[in-house]
């Protein structure tokens, strides 16, 4: 009944971690809603003790996201922010993290605003060449953090490079896979060490759970995490680990879709006369499209692109004049989003740093759902002949 270990992605999306309920043979994962398990004798228990700790739920779902990234442990948490929050916690005060310039605006915000002032040091830098990063790793360098895709600008950055330049100083790699879903990217099988997710984007699928989680290899990063799961709490609740397993069975029909139709808007875009540039890895002209190609399956479902007139309230009458696409923050759900990054997700990054990092303000980014291309074309075509 589970899957065999040498299944395709696919058959582990619908299978792994998962097994039919002993005691009644449910074949989906019950929402084991309690917080404690009743032991025969003190800490003589069936593996579970307290649900800060372990719960059922949460365990077959770790084993589910695992499989998807081809790592040995998965570890759930709270939210995407929490997965990252706990990997910066296992660092000591005076270690340092070299990162991209074009970054999720909460890390941004999470590593300036909150570790930096516990004493961790951060170098965000344009790793577009790999070798740049020699010159901003530091003796003290403990992480090397990639994004990539980006989130808005949709840079590619080359994972086997960095990460190869990295291990070479016994730098640990991280990436957030966020973006490409483990369908479309697998950063383990490219060097990294750890991947970490925002589970409520494409992995969950649906905008109704938040999430997170990082997947490894490695048994001490393992451990280290777990510990911190154990002490700090930073966990989901069943019920959002049962939304989060129901959506990865999904994951692959979905991403399919997901990438059928940003291939069909980007391409409308690009020949709309009422916009400027339309950035989308799929293009042979985007600077990452090779690298992209060689590291990803295909090119995901996120469209970033700037108007003709390029004024702030042009991008914001675009943005309510389209009824399939809803303004709202967040991505990778089954329905189209539209956002305005400037204000909305990277609102909290200051406006020379977003400047400077070649964010446009009227740059709107679109997450392209899994409705019907057609109406996903006409409802954009409707917007932008209307300003
Ligand atoms: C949303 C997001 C996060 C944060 O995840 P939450 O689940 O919102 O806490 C981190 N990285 C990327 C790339 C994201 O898009």
């Amino acid at each position: 009944m589970s899957a065999p270990s040498d299944a395709r992605f696919g058959t582990l999306a619908v299978h792994a971690g998962q097994e039919p309920d002993p005691s009644t043979g449910a074949i989906m994962t019950p929402i084991y809603q309690t917080s404690t398990y009743v032991q025969s004798a003190p800490d003589v228990h069936q593996g579970y003790d307290y649900a800060r700790v372990g719960n059922p739920t949460r365990t077959a779902l770790e084993g589910n996201l695992a499989a998807l990234e081809g790592a040995t442990h998965g570890i759930a948490f709270a939210s995407g922010v929490a997965a990252i929050d706990s990997i910066l916690k296992c660092l000591r005060p005076g270690d340092h993290v070299v990162s991209t310039d074009d970054l999720y605006g909460g890390t941004y915000r999470l590593m300036t605003q909150v570790h930096e002032p516990w004493g961790l040091e951060f170098t965000f830098a344009n790793l577009t060449e790999p070798s740049d990063v020699e010159a901003v790793f530091q003796d003290n360098t403990k992480l090397l953090w990639i994004e990539t895709p980006t989130n808005p600008l949709l840079r590619v950055f080359d994972i086997a490079a960095l990460a190869e330049r990295a291990r070479a100083r016994g730098i640990t790699v991280v990436v957030d896979n966020t973006f490409a879903s483990p369908y479309l990217q697998q950063p383990l099988s490219l060097g990294a060490d750890l991947v970490v997710h925002s589970a409520t984007k494409y992995l969950g699928g649906h905008s109704d759970l938040v999430g997170g989680a990082v997947l490894t290899s490695d048994d001490e990063w393992d451990e280290k995490l777990r510990f911190l799961i154990k002490s700090a709490g930073p966990v989901p609740g069943p019920m959002d680990c049962f939304l989060q397993l129901r959506g990865t069975k999904t994951l692959h029909l979905r991403m399919e879709r997901h990438c059928d139709n940003a291939e069909a808007v980007a391409r409308f875009l690009r020949d709309h006369p009422k916009v400027g540039h339309v950035r989308y890895p799929g293009f042979e002209d985007h600077p990452g499209h090779a690298l992209a190609a060689k590291q990803m399956r295909r090119f995901g479902g996120m469209v970033s692109f700037t108007l003709e007139d390029d004024a702030i309230e042009t991008a914001i009458r675009v943005m309510q004049g389209t009824r399939v696409f809803a303004l709202a923050e967040s991505l990778g759900g089954v329905e189209s989003l539209v956002s305005h990054p400037a204000s909305m997700t990277h609102g909290s990054i200051p406006a020379e740093v977003r400047q400077k990092a070649g964010l446009p303000d009227s740059l709107i980014r679109l997450s392209v759902g899994v409705e019907e291309e057609a109406d996903l074309l006409q409802d954009l075509d409707r917007a932008l002949s209307a300003i």
